[in-house]
């Protein structure tokens, strides 16, 4: 075949597949276009998902789900859902279980099986899951008075998220058989440098972290790092399931509200 004969036969087929697609989109005569709803309707449904959005279907569009569901041996102690937390108010309104994206769910629930396997008495405790972006903004804003470049330690500057917004991050800990949490030297949100993973050699050289405390501080990332969690220097509770680059890329940020990005 020529050059001319197969430029020939590739116009033709063109043309062809191009009627193809156009036959395609033209409605059969009998189906009916449902009428348009008039503006009350409207705004009454945006009303309606914006109550309902608390619920797991809401949560679904996201890819996150309770993460009970995945192990209900698993305890949790959402603080933010609670008075019991930095801020001193109830900054999880609209959220009242603890949610992860899936795929983390299940790596969280391999860490609950690995400390089993190990403590039996012991689970762990989680106080955060997934964090949506308008408390990130609130828990920013709280902490105005420490200056912004050393803010980012202790709360993610809310313009580039969270791993937590993501589903990505948790914060926990280990309690034992009756839910009391090991002692880690320091509370959850505790922002003083003795919380701190890397000054521990610090703390411990002054007697102000036991070396029980240390202990139990390093049992705990025994048991995330089993599945690839990895720590941060600043907080011993927070571990995050992949980087903030690859939660972008791989899953969508947790917004209820309208106008936040
Ligand atoms: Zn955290």
């Amino acid at each position: 075949m020529n050059a001319k004969i197969l430029f020939s036969a590739l116009f033709i087929s063109l043309i062809f597949f191009s009627c193809e697609e156009k036959s395609v989109q033209v409605y059969p005569k009998e189906v009916e276009i449902a009428p348009a709803q008039d503006e009350q309707e409207v705004k009454d449904s945006i009303a309606e998902v914006k109550l309902d959005s608390v619920t797991t279907s809401y949560m679904k569009t996201f890819n996150l789900i309770d993460v009970l569901t995945v192990d209900p041996t698993i305890q949790i102690d959402l603080r933010y859902a609670t008075t019991n937390n930095f801020m001193g108010r109830v900054l999880y309104d609209t959220l009242n279980a603890l949610y992860l994206q899936e795929d983390v769910a299940l790596r969280i629930s391999k860490c609950q099986a690995y400390l089993k396997a190990k403590f039996p008495n012991y689970s762990l405790l989680i106080y955060d899951g997934v964090r949506p972006l308008e408390v990130q903004r609130e828990m920013w804003n709280a902490l105005d008075t420490i200056p912004a470049a050393q803010r980012g330690k202790f709360v993610s500057n809310p313009s580039y998220g969270s791993v937590h917004n993501f589903g990505a991050a948790v914060d926990v800990t280990i309690c034992d058989q009756t839910g009391t949490p090991l002692d880690m030297g320091a509370d959850y949100d505790d922002f003083r440098d003795i919380a701190f993973p890397s000054k521990e050699w610090k703390f411990l050289a002054s007697g102000e972290l036991t070396t029980e405390q240390h202990t139990n501080r390093k049992l705990l990332r025994e048991v995330m790092k089993s599945q690839r969690f990895r720590g941060i220097p600043s907080e011993w509770w927070h571990f995050n399931a992949l980087s903030r680059n690859q939660a972008v890329a791989k899953y969508k940020k947790l917004i209820f509200e309208s106008g936040v990005n």
